[in-house]
């Protein structure tokens, strides 16, 4: 049986910051059904899924980190909860925190987690098939299972790079170069791309194959990659596009436990009208209008910098006919922007910020339309969810919402896609999608087309599963 270790600073229920977790919650399990033994590896957290779940400290043991000692324990869940098997590491005074990203020190941490996690295998003897490294926070690794002379019983393994997303990449000065387990010198050029440590470059040149998660978004890397483009471009040869799926254990409107009524394909009318009346009720607003929502992160690749001036536009031009939610956090001057409006359109706006999963769920049942002003999107799992809940996506056309959601006006097409994160393109795709919703019957039959639509874990568990057997045939 393959052996898969999956390694990653989120995972779905544990620590979720956006896609990432919900990945790497889902893939594992979806991998174990296809007869991989898959499981995941990432930081201890302080938070309540680690306080409220019984495990069991596997090993421990210790590493230097330039002059400095860390002893860690690798923990293990002891009922497999998510499907999979989980291990955290824990390192007092390292990783040991509630929060997932943003620590001033972040970049030991990271390099301290993927230490740790070599050193395990060593003392263990464990020789996985397959390390599957998850985002530039373990980039390292595949530089270090074949140039660290440490963890060269390592140097067999495959490793494969998911990029779920290549702007951030680890950069670091080298001046923490000495932090690093101790690695063939002359190799330092892998390490580096214009002058510093740069884990997702590192990652790209010495992994065995990379994905990402949508084909768009793949082809997007080779031409724009936040100064990545002509590494990307260059490895395109070891490249695979994979996107994403839905875990409908945890997103399906028919068994939600977040919903205040659960709906299945025949019931999407009546079941989202319930939802939605609750959640206006709670929110002050008119459950008879259509609900314009949007989820996600403050951050200039969401295009959330454009929502006060989206709110505003399309208010004026909607008077009295739109309600819309905002659900996010990230950028302060985006969310004071966005909060200034907040007053003036009282009734007609609602904004949540910060982070709330079981809004998220009823939102997503309640709303009429998405909306995904984004300028990046490398697969992008709102559009997913939403559809999934019978609820229109208004997505601009790039990186992962180019691949999953096609034009009411194309051929089998089912959402509304613009060419420009630009005001006036979101604001005539939001009028097209208010005129669309106004044909009850095409709007009503196109939810239920939407909420078939396969999007399942499955296939791209399956795709993920060929690439493997090609790396070790
Ligand atoms: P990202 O680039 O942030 O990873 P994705 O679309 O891949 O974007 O995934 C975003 C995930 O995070 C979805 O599950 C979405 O519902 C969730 N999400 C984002 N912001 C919030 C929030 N403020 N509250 C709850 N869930 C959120």
């Amino acid at each position: 049986m393959t052996k898969v270790f999956h390694l990653s600073v989120e995972c779905y229920p544990v620590a979720k910051v956006g896609g990432l977790a919900d990945v790497v919650g889902a893939l594992p399990k979806y991998q174990k059904k296809l007869g991989i033994d898959a499981c995941v590896v990432m930081p201890w957290y302080d938070r309540p899924f680690v306080n409220n779940h019984p495990f069991t400290v596997v090993h421990q043991g210790s590493f230097y980190q330039g002059s400095e000692r860390f002893d860690f324990q690798i923990y293990k869940e002891q009922e497999n909860s998510l499907g999979f098997e989980l291990y955290l590491i824990k390192i007092p005074g390292k990783l040991d925190r509630s929060e997932v990203y943003c620590y001033p020190d972040e970049g030991e941490q990271f390099i301290a987690f993927q230490h740790a996690f070599l050193q395990w295998l060593k003392d263990k003897e464990i020789v996985p098939d397959i390390l599957h490294c998850h985002d530039h926070h373990v980039g390292l690794i595949p530089f270090l299972v074949r140039h660290s002379r440490d963890f060269s019983f390592l140097s067999g393994c495959k490793t494969v790079v998911t990029v779920h997303n290549g702007q951030y990449q680890g950069w670091m000065n080298w001046n923490k170069g000495i932090l690093l387990p101790a690695f063939d010198t002359w190799k330092w050029g892998l390490l580096d791309w214009d002058g510093l440590i740069n884990p997702l470059a590192t990652a790209i040149k010495c992994c065995d194959a990379y994905t990402t998660v949508s084909e768009g978004y793949l082809e997007e890397l080779y031409e724009e990659a936040n100064g990545l483009q002509t590494l990307f471009s260059d490895e395109r040869h070891k490249s695979f596009g994979i996107v994403n799926g839905i875990d409908t254990d945890i997103w399906n409107p028919e068994t939600d436990h977040s919903l205040a009524k659960n709906y299945a394909v025949k019931s999407v009318k009546t079941g989202k009208a319930s939802n939605k009346k609750q959640l206006c009720k709670q929110y002050g607003l008119d459950a008879k209008l259509p609900l314009l929502a949007f989820i996600g992160r403050f951050a200039a690749e969401k295009g959330a910098d454009l929502l006060p001036e989206i709110l505003f536009n399309v208010f004026k031009e909607n008077e009295n006919k739109i309600s819309i939610f905002i659900l996010g956090s990230g950028d302060q001057l985006i969310q004071s922007h966005i909060q200034k409006l907040v007053e003036p359109y009282s009734g007609r706006l609602a904004v949540y910020f910060g982070y709330d999963e079981n809004l998220a769920h009823a939102i997503y049942a309640s709303a009429d339309f998405i909306l995904m002003p984004s300028r990046v999107e490398p697969c992008g799992l709102n559009q997913l969810y939403a559809m999934k809940y019978g609820t229109l996506p208004i997505v601009n056309s790039i990186g992962g919402l180019k691949d999953t959601v096609l034009d009411i006006n194309d051929t089998d097409g089912y959402g509304i896609v613009f060419q420009k994160a630009a005001i006036t393109d979101v604001c005539y795709a939001v009028k097209r999608a208010m005129d669309y919703s106004e044909q009850t019957d095409l709007y009503k039959k196109n939810q239920q087309k939407m909420m078939q639509l396969d999007f399942s874990w499955e296939k791209s568990a399956q795709r993920y599963l060929n690439l493997y057997n090609q790396l070790l045939n």
